[in-house]
């Protein structure tokens, strides 16, 4: 593709220098092809006229269309404040129409007694309409205008760009931009393709994505633009992976032998789970392999991620190899330092942990030891991947939580090899498997499926401050049981002050209404010294403490068994990731466990959902899913925090799962057969392959 749709777009008509400045500011419209490739986000059916008495609940929020006969006009409020009302009236009902700017334009534009066509978004309250900025035209002249098609492409605008174009305004543009540009859309997808997976051409498919000519038409649209979203992705992921297998040699772990043995015969103290073992059997297969393994675990919270790790570095330390395991926290460090230095006591392994707080003394020790391979195993936080740490043979990187880190932070760990070390990273963070494919189709996705033996589902409930007198009689009881309590206090960085305060302030209530000698409280949260922080924690971890106040530090990873009862206050204020993490802080023993979401009785729809979907269930899978629907696929990237910028203008890997699996076994045999998209018929895919290839960048892939 080139020529015309890299030309500048304040060339169409309609456009010109200022409004250019205005879509480029705004929405990041430059030339003719982003212009096109901005899609309308919903269609409405503009040959449709309702009537005022039948917008109802049902309409709203949509946008919608209607006659009315202008009946009066209104004048409130004072400078800023102002407001101007136009009233229009049907045989069925009479509507607002409500404008707080450009009062003098619309005072102008209506003429007592006659009949517009209205369109806009309505709102209903008391069951009376109102329509603030609507777009309005006389009946004559909306009748008499020719439309493109029937469905009509809404667009997503923004405050400023509304003012001065609005979604009609854009609708208008894409018009000219058509005439401009039909004829000069250049078709990528070779036509055996096309028909074998009954693709529309690009420009019919362009063409009917912003005027679609019937309802099947704008189906088979969507169908082509998300198929070449993507096969574009799954280009540039699947040469990376072949690339990385090709370049690099994976360490073998062929023996198992007296740690892995010992380990697992005289020190693990339960029988692993169905789960783990295919785990820990897909690993091993990785790394007899030959090829290095770039492995993601997924594990709902609790499913017993830091055996199978444990597992896999003896695995290693057996063939002569180190190992090293990162995670996000000091705190969660030290627990999975405990945990194996638990588990392997006695058997010959030889540990060390190295966070930013290990005193320099200790530190050059370990460094030392490290370097003359006389630690096998190195757990430890980001202080792993300073310089100074040098392995004398690391041959496997675990990383816990990986989201929490960035993807250069984890590239760093694949260095401190000549030749890169297998990877496993872990996560508590389910996300779909489509969605996985797509954002790290460079790795291999195992689950470990089921929770061990013996736990039962947390019951969860909703409850609003009215009934804290009712929480906090449970808490009393729970604690009489001999169990203890989290009470946990959203921690947000806009709102951090706040945040502290409400956060002190709850701690107050708590002790005042669980005093001493009866009851302990203690408290964690990030503006503490560390050494308090763990101080708090060693507390609450060794049953010195009944009730915890904290922050979501203790989102990730804490293990306190006998803590049964989970209060998350301003629930609301989290997102479903996060509760869902928090909630896997109880429910790890054999006792009946509880979170109890607090909230305020104001709830936007979107928290009420989140809410009442904990309250239903507690598989992390399910929540994923649901998570990424409530919030739509443009924020997928934050979400995950994946370090690879994702931007799917109408794919969503969720919903699209299909495509998805489609795309990537087409993406597959194609570079089998043609890896550097050699042929004739091929040469212009590679357009579509480099239109994604600065989204995946070089670190993409987790070896650079
Ligand atoms: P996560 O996957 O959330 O990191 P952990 O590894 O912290 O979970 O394990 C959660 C708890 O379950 C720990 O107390 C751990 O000792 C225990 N556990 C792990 N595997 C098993 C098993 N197979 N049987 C019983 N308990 C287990
Ligand atoms: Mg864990």
């Amino acid at each position: 593709m080139g020529g015309v749709l890299d030309n500048n777009i304040k060339f169409v008509t309609g456009v010109g220098e200022v409004r250019a400045k205005l879509l480029e500011k705004e929405l990041g419209i430059v030339t003719l092809r982003d212009m096109l490739y901005h899609f309308p986000f919903r269609y409405i059916d503009r040959t449709r006229l309702y009537k005022i008495g039948e917008i109802d609940e049902h309409t709203s929020a949509a946008y919608v269309q209607f006659r009315g006969r202008m009946v009066g006009k209104a004048y409130a409020g004072e400078g800023r404040k102002r407001r101007f009302s136009i009233f229009v009236a049907d045989e069925t009902g009479q509507a607002e129409l409500i404008w707080f700017q450009g009062i003098k334009w619309a005072e102008k534009r209506f003429e007592q007694g006659r009949e517009y066509v209205i369109f806009g978004r309505p709102s209903l309250f008391r069951n009376s309409l109102s329509m603030v900025h609507p777009e309005v035209e006389l009946v004559e002249k909306a009748l008499s205008r020719k439309v493109e098609s029937g469905l009509q492409g809404i667009y997503s605008t923004t405050e400023k760009l509304s003012t001065a174009l609005g979604t009609k305004g854009i609708y208008n543009i894409m018009c000219n931009l058509w005439g401009v540009v039909r004829g000069h859309i250049d078709e990528y997808m070779p036509e055996y393709m096309r028909r074998k997976y009954g693709l529309l051409t690009l420009e019919e498919a362009l063409y009917n994505i912003h005027f679609p000519q019937s309802p099947e038409k704008l189906r088979q649209a969507q169908y082509r633009l998300k198929f070449d979203e993507l096969f574009g992705l799954q280009l540039n992921i699947q040469a990376l992976r072949s690339a990385r297998i090709e370049r690099h040699d994976g360490f073998l772990f062929t023996r198992v032998g007296d740690l892995f043995n010992r380990f697992y015969n005289e020190r693990l103290p339960f029988e692993l789970t169905e789960g783990q073992k295919s785990v820990i059997r897909e690993i091993r297969q990785d790394t007899i392999s030959g090829q290095q393994m770039n492995r993601l675990l997924q594990g709902d919270v609790g499913s017993g991620k830091t055996v199978v790790a444990l597992a896999t570095m003896l695995l290693a330390a057996d063939n002569g190899f180190q190992a090293c395991m990162m995670a996000p926290t000091e705190l969660l460090a030290r627990q999975h330092y405990a945990t194996i230095s638990r588990m392997t006591e006695g058997i010959g392994a030889r540990v060390a942990v190295l966070t930013g707080t290990t005193r320099k003394r200790e530190r050059d020790a370990i460094l030392a030891e490290l370097a003359a391979g006389e630690i096998d195993i190195l757990v430890g936080t980001h202080a792993l991947i300073e310089d100074r740490v040098q392995f004398a043979n690391l041959g496997l990187v675990i990383i816990d939580e990986q989201h929490r880190f960035g993807v250069e932070q984890r590239a760093r760990l694949w260095t401190k090899n000549s030749q890169p070390p297998h990877i496993l990273v872990m996560t508590a963070t389910p996300i779909p498997r489509t969605l996985a494919m797509t954002l790290y189709g460079d790795l291999d996705v195992s689950a470990i499926k089921g929770l061990p033996p013996g736990r039962q589902p947390v019951k969860t409930v909703h409850y609003f401050e009215s009934a804290r007198l009712r929480l906090f009689g449970f808490m009393r009881e729970q604690i009489k049981q001999g169990r203890q309590v989290y009470i946990v206090y959203p921690l947000i960085k806009e709102s951090e002050k706040m945040d502290y305060k409400n956060l002190e302030e709850g701690f107050d209530a708590i002790v005042r209404d669980f005093p001493l000698p009866d009851y302990r409280v203690s408290v964690c949260h990030g503006k503490m010294k560390p050494a308090d922080k763990e101080e708090s924690m060693r507390q609450f971890k060794e049953g010195e403490a009944d009730i915890l106040v904290a922050t979501s530090v203790i989102e990730v990873g804490v293990d306190v068994p006998n803590a049964t009862v989970m209060v998350i206050e301003s629930a609301e204020r989290f997102g479903l990731a996060q509760l869902h993490q928090l909630r896997g802080r109880v429910g790890r023993g054999a006792q009946q466990s509880y979170c109890i979401l607090m909230s305020d009785e104001k709830l936007s729809k979107e928290s009420a959902k989140r809410l009442e979907a904990m309250c239903q269930t507690t598989d992390g899978f399910e929540l994923a899913e649901l998570d990424l629907k409530l919030r739509g696929a443009g924020d997928i990237n934050g979400t995950l925090q994946s370090g690879v910028a994702l931007d799917l203008k109408i794919a969503n890997p969720t919903y699209d799962n299909q495509i998805v699996q489609l795309t990537q076994q087409v993406a597959i045999a194609l570079l089998t057969a043609d890896p550097q998209l050699a042929a004739p018929q091929h040469i212009a895919l590679r357009t579509l392959r480099d239109r994604y290839a600065q989204r995946y960048g070089e670190d993409f892939s987790m070896i650079s």
